[in-house]
């Protein structure tokens, strides 16, 4: 097995782990503004993607990202699973066989683009997109001035925190919180949210594995 694909495997165990550790948070969040499942259908969808991870067998980074992308979208799961599947897909189609800092402000750009378009929401929607798009943006400018791929998650990780807490401020436009208008102010987003965990835990999982080859951890 490749270093990436080892690597690749440890992030999405990672994110596993988090998703698990937030389950009841995240449905807590989905509650006040929706039906309450958004935990619960996270780490549903995220359980295929670590069969994928697991199933392995010599598949490269963007096949085993496609893989776990399809078996997400196929999986149903409200509005949350197609989104998951197509940002997985989109991150496969932009990943290529080594993703450095590059390749991963470049799969983060094309996920947060293919879920903004398949999801038809924009920045201040109120949706998943809030903390993506920024969290893109930053990823971007991190690798373009050169820093490490743990730093460049990071960074995104960051940003996606901070948007997915401002979330709580906007109004829904579109998605089931659009229904709640001005009831859900106060609230962040869950899909918001959840992006802001996953990214979180991929940047740890980077910081760390970066320590234990002996590169510079951010
Ligand atoms: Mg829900």
């Amino acid at each position: 097995m490749s270093e990436d694909v080892q690597t690749l495997r440890d992030v999405i165990r990672a994110v596993g782990a988090a998703l698990r550790r937030d389950e009841q948070y995240l449905c807590d969040l989905d509650a006040a503004v929706g039906d309450g499942d958004h935990g619960l259908t996270m780490v549903r969808c995220w359980d295929l993607v670590e069969r994928e991870a697991d199933r392995g067998g010599g598949a490269s980074v963007s096949e085993i990202l496609e893989r776990a992308g399809r078996a997400v979208l196929t999986a149903g799961g409200g509005a949350t699973g197609p989104l998951l599947g197509t940002a997985l897909m989109a991150a496969a189609a932009t990943s290529a066989d080594a993703p450095g800092p590059d390749r991963a402000a470049a799969m983060l750009v094309a996920a947060a683009s293919e879920v903004s378009r398949r999801g038809g929401a924009l920045a201040g929607d109120r949706t998943r997109v809030d903390a993506l798009a920024p969290a893109a943006v930053v990823a971007l400018q991190a690798a373009a001035s050169g820093a490490p791929v743990a730093e460049v998650v990071a960074v995104a990780a960051q940003v996606a925190e901070d948007a997915a807490r401002a979330t709580a401020e906007y109004v829904a436009r579109v998605g089931r919180a659009a229904r709640l208008g001005e009831r859900a102010l106060g609230h962040p987003d869950p899909g918001a949210v959840s992006v802001a965990i996953a990214l979180r835990a991929a940047a740890e999982c980077l910081r760390d594995s970066a320590k234990s080859v002996g590169e510079e951890a951010p």
